[in-house]
């Protein structure tokens, strides 16, 4: 790995007093934008009358909702702001948020100091809204507005809702496909859209490539800019964001490759991995719809969160990649070594591990979700002697981290967990055991992975690569290696996941078809068969 670049990430390292980057509220904006945040004075924002060309070309977003707020996205294209040679200075950007799609109902305004430091990125907190309400939002800067977004408050913590649909996403390397999953996705109009992560790939892979995302693998923070704002000019992208609130985490590409913690996969060292984790971390935040994380400073930014859409659901979002022990026995599909049996290893660390017990301990909505990267149940396989092999990468590298959560919602009785995955570019349903290895144990929860948007191209319906993954793993019921996305809807009674699949990424325009439904039973945990 070439690191002649790291000396430059270093100027990044400073955290950016948010305080200074907000203003909110002037005249009839203020007056509007009572309940959203505090109006701070930010006399250097410079306010535009004409742009020549529009800055809004990496579209609009919103998420994180909660009872009464939602965070509202944009971000200006530098090239853009270049061309008229202000890039460099703090602009205003105004937004408005509606009831309706014709603006005429207009109930927030407000206003945001765009500053290079974060790319001229803008995320404003709207707050005041109604519970479980939908709402229509734009951006203007000078003369130019953007394209509406549509979005959607949560209900109230206490409501007896009775119906919630989403859908759940992950890795979509730019180069292996169209998003045409995404249009699909848009049209929905979903109460909420959950990415999984592997939302950029750090460089290339593969040979059927259809498009090409810029330059080699990517290190710093200009690099990662580069490459989200690749990813963003994908219309049926923006679409999707546009069309709904959603809710992220990352997995490990939006770094590199399986890095564990500091360790990166190749040949950087701590402090140049934890260097390219700062700048891959702050480029995530500038262009995602999310709360600035609290306690973000250099690498470290904690994003596992909790959400709560009425009694109906509770979701758990989980990061298995910043906190966890390196792989075991040198990663990849391995038999188990003394590393792997270490039971102090972890995924979650320590923090996070003590705030997740804590959420399953207290939880009292009907369908408690951890959101989060990795496969939960066992995927082991047997090589022709038949040794037992452990994808060291996925939870079965972390056997006694597993053990003990699945031990602990058992005897918490956390009410109904369901554990939703991305990462392997397959869909899967599975019971979550209490005993992998003995298929009459105690099923404690029931597992959706989700297949990739378009990382490893077109893909088939059924093909395990020859290792057995099904029959040695009676405790899975389905897979398929087809793309797409999984869409819930969430009742009182019943969990329905449909997994939904397109015929082709490497050319755009497939129709989707629901490929299989499975569902769980509220009370009865382990999926079955719809
Ligand atoms: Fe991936
Ligand atoms: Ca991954």
């Amino acid at each position: 790995m070439p690191n002649s670049r790291s000396s430059q990430l270093s100027v990044f390292h400073r955290p950016v007093p948010r305080r200074q980057l907000l203003k909110v509220g002037s005249g009839l904006g203020l007056a509007l934008s009572m309940g959203a945040l505090p109006a701070i004075a930010h006399s250097a924002a410079r306010r535009l009358t004409s742009l020549s060309n529009d800055p809004f070309t990496l579209g609009v977003a919103s998420g994180d909702p909660t009872s009464d707020s939602v965070v509202l996205w944009t971000r200006l294209a530098r090239e853009v702001l270049s061309e008229i040679g202000v890039y460099n200075d703090v602009l205003e950007v105004r937004w408005e948020m509606a009831e309706d799609e014709n603006f005429s109902r207009i109930v927030r305004t407000g206003t945001i100091a765009s500053t290079s430091l974060l790319g001229h990125s803008a995320h404003a907190e709207v707050r005041g809204l109604n519970p479980a309400s939908v709402y229509y939002y734009r951006w203007h800067i000078g003369n130019v507005t953007s394209p509406a977004g549509r979005t959607k408050t949560a209900a109230a913590a206490n409501d007896n809702n009775t119906r919630f649909e989403f859908a759940f996403a992950s890795c979509q390397q730019y180069e292996h496909g169209f998003y045409t999953a995404y249009q699909h996705m848009a049209e929905e109009q979903l109460d909420l859209i959950v990415h999984l992560g592997d939302y950029i790939y750090e460089r290339s892979w593969g040979e059927n490539l259809v498009r090409a995302h810029e330059g080699p693998e990517i290190l710093d923070l200009e690099d990662y800019r580069a490459r989200y704002s690749t990813y963003r000019s994908d219309r049926d992208l923006l679409a999707a964001h546009a069309s709904a609130p959603w809710v992220v985490t990352w997995d490990d590409h939006e770094v590199d490759n399986n890095y564990a913690a500091e360790i990166a996969e190749d040949d950087q060292t701590p402090e140049q991995l934890l260097l390219r984790r700062a700048a891959a971390y702050q480029a995530f935040y500038e262009f995602m719809p999310i709360r600035l994380p609290v306690g973000r400073q250099g690498p470290n930014m904690p994003i596992h969160r909790r959400l709560r859409f009425g009694k109906l659901m509770e979701m758990s979002v989980l990061d298995t990649r910043q906190y966890r022990s390196d792989q075991a026995c040198g990663d990849g599909r391995k038999q188990s070594c003394a590393e792997h049996q270490d039971s102090s290893r972890t995924l979650l660390g320590a923090a996070q591990k003590d705030w997740l017990y804590n959420s399953l301990a207290t939880a009292d909505a009907t369908w408690n979700v951890l959101a989060q990267q990795i496969m939960m149940a066992s995927l082991r396989s047997q090589d022709e002697d038949g040794n037992q092999l452990w994808p060291m990468d996925i939870w079965d590298g972390y056997p006694y981290e597993r053990q003990e959560l699945l031990q602990y919602m058992d005897e918490v009785q956390t009410p109904n967990p369901v554990v939703l995955t991305g990462d392997i570019h397959s869909n899967w349903a599975a019971d979550l055991k209490l005993d992998f290895d003995d298929l009459s144990s105690k099923t404690v929860g029931s597992e959706f992975v989700g297949t990739s948007i378009t990382s490893g191209g077109d893909g088939q319906d059924m093909t395990d690569y020859g290792l057995g993954l099904l029959s040695n793993n009676p405790h899975v019921k389905f897979y398929n290696a087809q793309r797409g996305y999984v869409k819930a809807t969430l009742t009182p009674q019943n969990w329905l996941s449909e997994y939904k699949v397109v015929d082709k990424v490497t050319e755009a325009g497939a129709p989707i078809q629901v490929r299989k439904r499975f569902a769980v039973e509220a009370g009865r945990p382990g999926v079955q068969e719809a």
